[in-house]
């Protein structure tokens, strides 16, 4: 049994939190391969690790003496260092950095240094090896990921050292120069290495006990989501749900290994699996709805086609209209005579009246009509596809609390019903229908 297990920042915060992942670690042998990110917030005032190296390379570019934040940095590492009682020789790490900090140190090698510090102490700290991951995530000359030569390097790796801490968010180019993933993207350095030493699981612990089952700013105290398969995730991030970076999905998904996210405050919730259809096959038991989740602030434009036109072609040609102005759209619900194409408001913000002006001039409609302050709900769960009267129990759900339902659309793999509402409506939508279906 072989685990990987990423810690994220609030996981590391403190020597408080290094002690809890100590802990997690050492109580499960397959718990081999760890990759950290750099130290989060020890509280809700407090700043990332990662902020502060950001903010340090700011004040570089302007000239202004970093040396306040830098210092703050510093005494934060070796805090953890003394009150954990290591002996890894951070000072030097430190010492190096700060006679390289000019204009001329990358803003890549700066923040990735978080990362870089908070494995090294946590390597001594297990009595694991440290593995930089300059060595382990290899990118092209134009940057991209090399997926074969960081497998490569990642399964010799391991072959090498029979237990690995690997700083997560960074790699390297050909060139050796260090270059980072995206902001959140200690999540993707994990999922690369699970994959490429063919984890059994890959665990990312985190400060909630899983996934929940909708936005527990609108909803109190949301169930946690059991099990959740890539797919159903898949639509509830798109819509808003905020879990994991996107990115850490299809190294682990493609190699068939499902996700356990964990919460290190409460190691011993079960936390929620994220796994392949195959292996959550739809149940009688499994709950109706997996999960709710939704955004506001959608214009809907509304062509209402004219008898006496040929409509040949018409949606494809008010749709190129909306890729010539580069706006996505997001759904197009239709029905005889009229169709809608529903777009994020913030898109169309400056061009709404052009693209309106075009459709009019390029496809003769009977009528176009817009309007905005319209919110998107989804109901996503895959036990929704086999069992009849689900949106018939959802719409009337919302009719009983008086919400004027304005448009609806429902994914051909019925996974999921997505509701237009208007913004105004949209907590009270979620809160029934959560009710109606959870609790
Ligand atoms: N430390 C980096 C960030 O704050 C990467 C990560 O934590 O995943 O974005």
């Amino acid at each position: 049994m072989l685990k990987v297990a990423k810690f994220g920042g609030s996981s590391l915060a403190d020597a408080a939190q290094f002690q809890k992942v100590r802990n997690i670690v050492l109580s499960d042998d397959a718990r081999r391969l760890i990759v950290v990110s750099a130290s989060g917030k020890r509280n809700k005032n407090d700043n990332k690790i990662t902020d502060l190296l950001y903010l340090c390379h700011a004040h570089l570019q302007y000239s202004v003496s970093c040396e306040q934040v830098f210092s703050m940095i510093e005494s934060r590492y070796l805090d953890i260092k003394r009150e954990l009682g290591l002996a890894v020789d951070i000072e030097s790490d430190f010492a190096r950095l700060r006679q390289k900090l000019d204009k001329s140190l990358s803003v890549d090698e700066l923040v990735s240094r978080g990362e870089f510090l908070t494995a090294r102490m946590m390597a001594e700290f297990l009595g694991y090896d440290f593995v930089d991951a300059a060595q382990l995530v290899c990118f092209d000359f134009d940057g991209k990921l090399n997926l074969d030569k960081t497998y490569e390097a990642m399964r010799q790796a391991l072959s090498e050292h029979e237990r690995i801490v690997m700083p997560g968010f960074y790699g390297s180019l050909p060139s050796g120069r260090i270059k980072v993933l995206s902001r959140g993207g200690s999540d993707i350095s994990g999922a690369l290495l699970a994959a490429a030493t063919g984890a059994d699981v890959y665990e990312n612990w985190t400060d909630v006990s899983g996934i929940l089952m909708a936005d527990p700013r609108i909803i109190e105290n949301p169930r946690r989501i059991d099990i959740v398969t890539y797919p159903e995730l898949r639509e509830l991030a798109y819509m808003g749900a905020n879990v994991l970076h996107e990115g850490a999905i299809y190294p682990v998904k493609d190699a068939g290994i499902p996700i356990n996210i964990r919460n290190t405050n409460q190691p011993d919730d079960p936390g929620t699996i994220i796994c392949d259809e195959q292996s959550a096959p739809p149940a009688p038991e499994d709950p109706l709805i997996t999960g709710l989740t939704g955004k506001k602030n959608f214009t809907v434009v509304t062509v209402s086609k004219n008898q006496q036109e040929d409509n040949l072609g018409i949606i494809r040609r008010t749709l190129e209209i909306f890729e010539k102005y580069r706006v996505e759209v997001e759904h197009i619900p239709s029905g005889i005579d009229s169709f809608s194409v529903v777009v994020a408001t913030e898109q169309v913000e400056g061009c709404i009246y052009d693209i309106v002006g075009e459709i009019r001039a390029l496809c003769r409609p009977a009528d176009i009509r817009v309007i905005d302050s319209m919110a998107l709900m989804a109901v996503v769960g895959r036990g929704m596809s086999y069992r009849p009267g689900v949106s018939g129990r959802l719409f009337a759900a919302l009719g009983d609390a008086n919400i004027n339902i304005r448009m609806i659309a429902q994914g051909s793999d019925e996974l999921n019903i997505i509701v237009g509402v208007e913004n105004k409506d949209f907590e009270h939508a979620l809160r029934t229908v959560y009710h109606n279906f959870v609790s």
